[in-house]
């Protein structure tokens, strides 16, 4: 039996948030990221600031030279999480198979939903105005019958859009003249590809046949072959099954500590890990939290909430410093861990010369491991344990959606 699948996707978050927290805003092209005179991305802008060609993920100083009469501001992001916690309650009164892409964004296979609340279409519009009425702001809606399908339907009308598209024929017709960037893995660097074979709309895409589109683009034709006519993934995970919650590393001493130095250099060892695997999934985090356990088991975990999500290992650990000088270190230390979660991909401030942005280098991840062995082997019979090892591959898969 074929699913039903759902997409929902806040209209322009942070922006939309943003002005209804400040209605003056109204109207104005707004850029969330960062200020002209500050090296950034833009993690967004409103409608008003696209038609000057501003995107997400371009720099502040090229949005500045399209917009330069753009409102300009950093996000905030204790309220963004906070208005896409009641999202996500909402979302999950229908069911529990859903997988929460971004903060402002999930696909829900609502196929066990229908007996318990109704035909599909009422399902999506019912969301829509339960989110409008819990948060003031408006979604998208996309129903189809696979994941692709779905996002795109809740692309079709937006802002404030809902579209089902029930089946591949119908797939088809819609899709005839569109060109090949709206299928999901077709970068600008792809349709320049297909462009050159003189393909341009997902129609010309379909008059190839299956054994032609793979013997010219290998694996990325066998996937064309099969998106064009509307087919793809249709699994939803249920909640918490094989997701990324968090990415963190842990130490157990198998003695107790209290040496603040060392207590220290712990900490410098796991933000260093935990940086690497951010990297590793190209996350950044925007919640950083500290565990502590003493002696006598009892548990002290403190988190931070960061307006400027992080992942170098520099930031990791002056943040786990911070919360670890907080913590009541009245009792003997048995493990420290630093988590991050929370995760975007989109950094608001980049550091083009921070050690952010080079790529993980392998053989100072084997030190920093190497290291860890060590400092736990000072303390008796040491147990690395890594909380939260993701199954990369499936995450990478997933980001390939966005
Ligand atoms: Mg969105």
């Amino acid at each position: 039996m074929s699913r039903i699948i759902l997409h929902m996707d806040m209209d322009a978050f942070y922006a939309s948030v943003e002005v209804h927290d400040d209605p003056s805003l109204a109207g104005k092209p707004l850029i969330i990221g960062a200020l002209p005179s500050e090296r950034g991305v833009v993690s967004t802008c409103s409608y008003e600031a696209r038609p000057y060609g501003v995107r997400s993920g371009m720099s502040i100083k090229e949005a500045y030279r399209l917009c330069p009469n753009g409102i300009y501001m950093h996000g905030h992001y204790h309220r963004y999480h906070e208005v896409s916690d009641q999202v996500h309650e909402i979302l999950l009164s229908y069911t529990d198979q859903i997988e929460f892409i971004a903060l402002d964004e999930g696909y829900l296979d609502i196929t066990g939903s229908i007996r318990l609340f109704g035909p599909p279409e009422k399902i999506g519009l019912e969301i829509k105005k339960r989110v409008l009425n819990a948060t003031g702001l408006t979604c998208s809606v996309g129903i189809g019958y696979n994941k692709m399908t779905a996002k795109l339907g809740s692309e079709e009308k937006k802002p404030d859009g809902f579209f089902i598209f029930d089946s591949p024929e119908h797939f088809q017709s819609i899709t005839k003249e569109r060109p090949v960037r709206i299928l999901p893995g077709v970068g600008v660097k792809g349709a320049a590809r297909l462009a050159s074979f003189g393909i341009q709309t997902v129609g010309d895409l379909r008059s190839w046949s299956r054994q032609r589109l793979e013997k010219t683009f290998g694996e990325f034709g066998s996937d064309l072959y099969l998106h064009c006519r509307g087919y793809g993934s249709d699994h939803v995970s249920r909640l918490g099954e094989g997701e990324a919650k968090s990415i963190g590393k842990e130490v157990t001493y198998q003695r107790d500590m209290q040496d603040p130095e060392e207590m220290h250099s712990t900490l410098k060892l796991l933000a260093s890990s935990v940086s690497d695997h951010l990297k590793r999934h190209e996350f950044y985090a925007s919640t950083v939290t500290l565990k502590i356990k003493y002696n006598d088991l009892s548990l002290h975990t403190r988190s931070k909430t960061l307006d400027n999500p992080v992942r170098s290992s520099h930031d990791l650990y002056q943040i786990s410093l911070a919360l670890l000088n907080q913590a009541p270190l009245k009792k003997p230390v048995r493990l420290l861990g630093i988590s991050g979660s929370h995760f975007t991909t989109t950094p608001i401030y980049q550091y083009s010369l921070d050690e952010d942005e080079k790529r993980i280098d392998p053989e100072k991840q084997e030190k920093v491991e190497k290291a860890l062995d060590q400092l736990s082997a000072r303390f008796g019979k040491g147990v690395i344990q890594t909380a939260g090892e993701m199954d990369s591959k499936r995450i990478l898969k997933e980001k390939g959606l966005l």
